[in-house]
């Protein structure tokens, strides 16, 4: 048996989505939990995230009077995911518990003070697939006044979302339409007045996964949970197989950590390790991803090295984003998202064809470019825009109509020409190819339906495009001059692989047999969601759900 410097019931490695959440359900069963952080802030990249979880099924549904089911949820997610026989994590039994218990989590977390909501309208990604929801099963939290964490404030990771004014993602998404919607106008009123009544009141209000982290971190030391943070764990302590604790740092030296009744591993997936992106994902590169920087992948390795088994490593969630001079090496890279599924915007590769929806899930876009890439050279791609564009809508942080960077035309990240045979000679494409790219897409427009890939056919590309555009929200010409192009890159907010887990949130052994005492959650494992991303919230949705279930079996084995 190991000597320990000091023991708790429960250890869990990383401050990620699931780590607060079962460190709540262990104080409700009255047990000592640990959380060790590696970085200096708490949260991890659920922190910096849209904070938005995907929660079929959930109670704000029901209060809401919108309709869902499990049996609904399950068709849609086998619809979705398919067989998908190389992806264990996505099971049928996992698939099933993570149903079954995510509103379960939810209620859960309501009881411990945790103050949710869900978005109003944010269509399932495969919206159109049986079971698919129009409304959307997202889940996020309240505003949070940061203020209320005391001196803890400053140990909270910040979010992806820093508006001058403080609002909810969902009030920023409305935001780019200001300009032609009196209704957004009024919203941009009502935010300026509650920054104004935040000075008067002395409120710090925080969004997305900072106000969704940050609820956790309030309830997760109101309860007793234990936080640590510049605490990394290095190794995991195991005795005749069975994981029993932990060896991390305290006061410059190692620091053994017994625990009782497992360890729990939420310490995110790999995304800022290039040595292991060559290895299971070659051609993509740390510096276009937008994970926070403690996502580095050595307990994904640790794990391995005790026999755990590891799947889905060549999984990420894509996430299509634009690089201006100097986003490279800033936290905050610009997507792509919301420019080539607005009208008057389309995606080429670098012969100047259209090659997918361009609207339709982050995931499944940045999938589509690799795959181009594999026959026609895709990385990047060029989203091609026009004036009516450039008027409307923003680019990459700027606002609609501004005058942008010099140093983006100096640098040539945005070629602008008078002529689409003149873009296309800057972009190095033939001008006939990228004039009949163009030309075919107009005309679809003018029929208001994409014969090519659609774009605009389900709810999902109609939401991500612009309300006010008519008669479609995604489909606008390209006929304004001048013309404009930028390079897209396959980016992501992570990676999607890591151990294999049962329905119990136990690690696995290649042989099937559990690792007893060892849990995982979140993007250190293989993803329920197997290689597809079925709406917002899928990968913060399961690393609270899991959490929470490792921690109920856990309080179960012990009984
Ligand atoms: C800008 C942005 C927006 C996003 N929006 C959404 C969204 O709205 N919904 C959604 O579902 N997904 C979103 N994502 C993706 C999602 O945020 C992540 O995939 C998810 O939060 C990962 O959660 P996790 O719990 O697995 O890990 P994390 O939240 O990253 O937590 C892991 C923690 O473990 C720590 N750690 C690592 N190694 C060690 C170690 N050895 N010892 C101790 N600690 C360690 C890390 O420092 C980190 O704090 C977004 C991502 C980004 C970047």
């Amino acid at each position: 048996m190991s000597a320990f410097d000091e023991v708790f019931d429960f250890v869990v490695v990383g401050s990620g989505g699931g780590s607060m959440c079962a460190g709540l359900f262990m104080r409700s069963e009255s047990q000592r939990v640990l959380i060790l952080e590696k970085t200096a802030l708490i949260g991890g990249t659920t922190a910096r995230s849209g904070g938005v979880m995907w929660i079929p099924n959930n109670p704000f549904m029901k209060r809401d009077g919108i309709e869902d089911s499990f049996e609904s949820a399950s068709r849609y997610l086998d619809s979705v995911l398919g067989d998908q026989k190389d992806a264990p994590g996505s099971s049928r039994e996992r698939r099933r518990t993570y149903l079954t218990e995510a509103p379960r989590m939810v209620e859960f977390l309501g009881s411990q003070g945790v103050e949710l909501t869900r978005v109003a309208e944010w269509p399932d990604y495969y919206d159109e697939r049986p079971g698919g929801s129009v409304a959307g099963r997202t889940v996020v939290a309240e505003l949070f006044d940061a203020n209320e964490l005391g001196a803890w404030k400053d140990k909270l990771r910040p979010s992806f979302i820093r508006a001058p004014v403080p609002a909810t993602l969902e009030e920023l998404m409305e935001l780019p339409a200001l300009k032609r919607s009196w209704r957004v106008k009024l919203l941009l009123l009502r935010l300026v007045a509650r920054k104004v009544m935040a000075r008067i009141t002395g409120k710090d209000w925080v969004a997305g996964g900072a106000a969704l982290q940050g609820r956790m971190l309030q309830a997760a030391l109101r309860t007793g949970v234990e936080i640590r943070t510049d605490s990394p764990v290095s190794r995991l302590v195991v005795d005749n197989g069975a994981v029993t604790g932990v060896v991390t740092v305290k006061d410059g030296r190692p620091w053994r950590v017994g625990a009782r009744l497992g360890v729990l591993v939420n310490a995110g997936g790999f995304a800022h390790n290039q040595r292991m992106r060559d290895r299971y994902q070659p051609g993509i590169s740390v510096k276009w991803t937008m994970a926070a920087p403690g996502d580095t992948g050595e307990m994904i390795e640790e794990m391995e090295r005790h026999g755990a088994v590891l799947a889905q490593m060549q999984e990420r969630v894509g996430t299509q984003v634009t690089l201006p001079p100097g986003a490279e090496d800033s936290e905050a890279k610009p997507t792509a998202q919301g420019i080539t599924a607005a009208p008057h915007a389309i995606l080429v590769d670098q012969s100047g064809v259209r090659y997918m929806n361009e609207g339709g899930s982050y995931m499944a876009y940045c999938k589509a470019m690799l795959e181009r890439n594999k026959t026609i050279p895709a990385v990047p791609s060029w989203a091609v825009l026009d004036n009516q564009y450039m008027r409307n809508y923003m680019l990459a942080g700027t606002m609609a109509g501004s005058a942008k960077p010099r140093r983006w035309f100096d640098e040539g990240y945005l070629k602008k020409a008078d002529s689409i045979e003149a873009l296309a000679r800057q972009l190095n494409i033939e001008p006939a190819t990228l004039r009949a790219t163009v030309d075919r897409f107009n005309s679809f427009v003018a029929q208001n339906r994409d014969d090519d890939f659609h774009r605009g056919a389900r709810a999902y590309d109609r939401w991500l495009g612009d309300p006010c555009n008519k008669p479609s929200e995604t489909l606008g010409s390209i006929a304004q001059p001048p013309f404009y192009a930028v390079p897209v890159l396959p980016g992501d907010v992570g990676t999607y692989g890591g151990v294999v887990t049962d329905e119990h949130a136990r690690v696995l052994r290649a042989d099937g047999s559990v690792i007893p005492g060892l849990y995982a959650t979140g993007v250190s494992t293989a993803s329920v969601m197997g290689g597809a991303y079925p709406g917002a919230g899928s990968s913060v949705g399961p690393t609270f759900v899991w959490g929470y279930v490792a921690a109920k079996h856990a309080i179960e084995r012990r009984n």
